[in-house]
């Protein structure tokens, strides 16, 4: 009678990468749409209806309208305000600005930088356009930032880009060894599941790898508060202490593995106590772990960015699979190497290839073979794919900032808050010829900048796919229209795409992007997966709805996923075989001295995310911990004459920006923390970014946001 209908629909959190299932309700009346109720999928395998904060907040934060970009909107000159225009007219301008750039420049005078939020299918669509149709590798995402070290460990390892392990291993491990990861906070569910386990079986270990004493640090059995970036060492010295005591699994590395002896030659310097001096702990301590870790029926590893976030991030991870391929902790139920996704669809958007050094379905943007086999399945003629990898996040600033680079289109994410040094890519930024900034909000430091602002749809509002952490594939669904003009970024890409091929595409050519929603650009993806690793030829969408999300591989005439893979002791190197690499340890990328002589590490709160635009602002995120802050120490700011809620100025070589002292135990002495969130919305000197630095794994490309050297004054 009141003409209000109810619907549920089910659908994927839009948050970290445990990837949480959630059922949304929402009501449809004469004044509109809105979401009224989100609640745990009780039948979704990540979480069986479980949420942390941020999951049981998803209703408010989606409904809430502040801050929503509503209206397509542009300016022809820097100087001038942006005034809103249509749809039509915006789309056209970046067409337009785009294809004459590269009329102009060449192809590789434009990139593109997304993000892991975006869906599998936005991903898909940005990648072909970008490498399909430009035919730029510059094509990069702010899972560059996250996973990006995983990855290039993973496929240096094992052979290929996915973790071995499953969700279910958490409940089997009998060790658990957290490294670089506050798990507690920043993979709340699945850390539920780790405590229950615990409760279950009291013999299950918990070891905790951290310079900070984090609530998942405080919860261990014994907790490794390692100096800052001495991963490497205590990895090195935990394997060295194994072989020594013959704890390694001679007929698993002899089998299945290539590179032990080289290996080994490295690890004769990582003696316990030389690797426990490095480490500045207790050696008896570092043996202790390596003990649990080897003995143990079964150990699993769990590592996040404290790993990822670094000049050595590679080899932390490396370091970390070797004691897992040298002990045969691999491919058996809870046991194996689990990196965490930071975000909710880093994975998803590998998958297709949205990075700047890979092509879609895991190919290898070098190989000629690869690429050949994509121009043919995606139409292409010869040649017109990319054969160098692009510009990886910190590269692609740098060059739009000394003109190599002449246009940039930023989608679904902050660039100016999330990426070391904030002054450089502001820098890149206003140097720019052309920035279009596609995002659900207006007030991110990064849209100030953009020429063209294109109103994006955000959760709640847009239908396609995720891969979480544990490679399985769930549905995102809409509940509700976009509000105003905005429309969903498949949308917008295809849009601009269809326009620029109009001005780029090749005659004769077949049309590339011809896609009518998400199902179809799904479909689309299915076959290029066919007979590579992350073959999910038998998963379509329709299976997905049917059936509940799914893990990958899962190939044509399979009924059910693989949970683990690498059981049978076949790697996904061209002779089947794991490979050590030497991992000497090396110290990180910036020293302190005299001048700046504390080590700064930044993490995440529990009850935010990214750069707040959506968990920043309901009042009830705040309660856990309601303003920015620098925590020490008491005895370093005993030392400094500083005291508790003091504003401070922490300075580096980069930049300075001004917090209240928050006195910790949390750090011990030498090291301060500062949270990454907080970004210029909340500070006017801007998020901690301005002080972080860039420089950057080799391997990986990952900047080392998790170290910098710093000295704190009174403000
Ligand atoms: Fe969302 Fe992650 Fe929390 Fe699950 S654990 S509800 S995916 S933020």
């Amino acid at each position: 009678g009141s003409g209000i209908r109810r619907t549920r629909t089910r659908s994927t959190c839009c948050y970290c990468g445990v990837g949480c299932g959630v059922v949304i309700e929402a009501e449809h009346g004469p004044a509109g749409s809105r979401i009224v109720g989100v609640e745990g999928d009780p039948d979704h395998p990540a979480n069986f209806g479980r949420l942390c904060s941020k999951g049981h907040r998803l209703a408010e934060t989606a409904r809430s309208d502040a801050g929503r970009a509503l209206q397509p909107e542009l300016r022809h000159q820097r100087h001038e305000a942006r005034r809103a225009v249509d749809w039509g007219i915006a789309l056209d301008t970046v067409a337009h600005r785009l294809s004459t750039i590269i009329a102009e420049h060449g192809r590789d005078s434009v990139g593109f930088y997304l993000s892991g939020q975006l869906l599998t299918e936005d991903y898909y669509v940005f990648n072909k356009l970008a490498k399909g149709l430009v035919g730029t590798a510059n094509v990069d995402t702010n899972s560059r930032l996250c996973m990006s070290s995983a990855v290039s460990a993973y496929k240096l390892a094992l052979g290929a880009d996915g973790p071995p392990t499953c969700y279910e291993d958490l409940e089997l491990a009998k060790t658990v060894l957290f490294a670089g990861s506050n798990a507690a906070h920043a993979h709340p569910v699945l850390f539920r599941r780790l405590e229950a386990a615990r409760e279950c079986d009291p013999s299950v270990r918990w070891i905790v790898v951290d310079p900070r004493r984090t609530d998942t640090a405080a919860m261990a059995d014994l907790h490794l508060a390692v100096q800052p970036g001495t991963d490497v060492a205590l990895f090195n010295g935990m394997l060295h202490h194994l072989i020594w005591e013959d704890r390694i699994d001679r007929s698993f590395i002899a089998t299945h593995t290539a590179g032990f002896d080289a290996l080994k030659d490295v690890l004769r310097d990582y003696a316990p106590r030389t690797a426990a001096e490095i480490c500045g702990i207790p050696v008896a301590d570092l043996v202790e772990a390596a003990e649990w870790f080897g003995r143990s029926p079964a150990s699993l590893s769990l590592y996040c960015m404290g790993l990822n976030q670094s000049v050595h991030g590679t080899d932390k991870n490396l370091a970390l699979i070797h004691l897992h391929l040298a002990t045969g902790q691999i491919g058996r139920p809870g046991a194996g190497p689990f990196s965490l996704t930071g975000q909710p669809n880093a994975m998803g958007g590998r998958e297709v290839g949205g990075l700047a050094t890979m092509l879609a379905a895991h190919r290898d943007i070098t190989n000629d073979g690869d690429r050949a086999e994509l121009e043919r399945l995606w139409g292409l003629p010869s040649g017109r794919l990319p054969s160098k990898p692009g510009l990886p996040a910190v590269a692609m600033f740098d060059a739009l900032r000394d003109g190599r680079l002449k246009a940039v289109w930023i989608a679904c994410t902050n660039p100016v808050h999330s990426l070391p040094d904030n002054a450089r890519v502001r820098d890149a930024l206003a140097r720019a010829e052309f920035v279009v900034v596609q995002d659900a909000f207006v007030d991110t430091d990064t849209v100030p900048f953009a020429d063209v602002l294109l109103p994006a749809a955000s959760w709640g509002e847009k239908d396609g796919t995720v891969t979480n952490s544990e490679r399985r594939i769930s549905r995102v669904r809409a509940a509700v229209p976009p509000p105003g003009q905005a429309r969903t970024d498949l949308w917008i890409a295809c849009e601009v795409a269809r326009r620029m091929e109009a001005r780029l595409g090749v005659a004769g050519q077949p049309a590339l992007f011809n896609l009518a929603g998400p199902a179809a650009v799904y479909d689309e993806h299915v076959k290029l997966t066919v007979g590579r690793d992350l073959d999910i030829g038998g998963l379509d969408h329709a299976r997905l709805d049917a059936d509940g999300p799914q893990q990958w591989p899962f190939p044509a005439g399979a009924t059910t996923g693989a949970s683990r893979r690498y059981g049978d002791g076949r790697f996904e190197t061209a002779d089947g075989r794991a490979r050590f690499h030497p991992t000497p340890w090396r110290p990180p990328a910036e020293p302190t001295n005299a001048q700046y002589p504390l080590r700064l590490l930044t993490g995440r709160l529990r009850d935010q995310w990214h750069g707040m635009s959506r968990t920043g602002r309901l009042p009830e995120l705040f309660a856990h911990s309601p303003r920015p802050a620098l925590r020490m120490c008491p005895a370093d700011a005993a030392r400094r004459g500083l005291s508790g809620g003091m504003l401070v100025q922490v300075e580096s070589r980069r930049g300075r920006l001004v917090l209240p002292l928050e006195l910790s135990d949390e750090v011990s002495s030498g090291t301060v923390f500062a949270a990454m969130h907080w970004s210029g919305q909340h500070l006017s000197s801007g998020g901690i970014n301005v002080v972080c630095q860039p420089a950057v794994d080799a391997r990986s490309q990952q900047p080392e946001l998790k170290h910098a050297a710093v000295r704190v004054q009174p403000a």
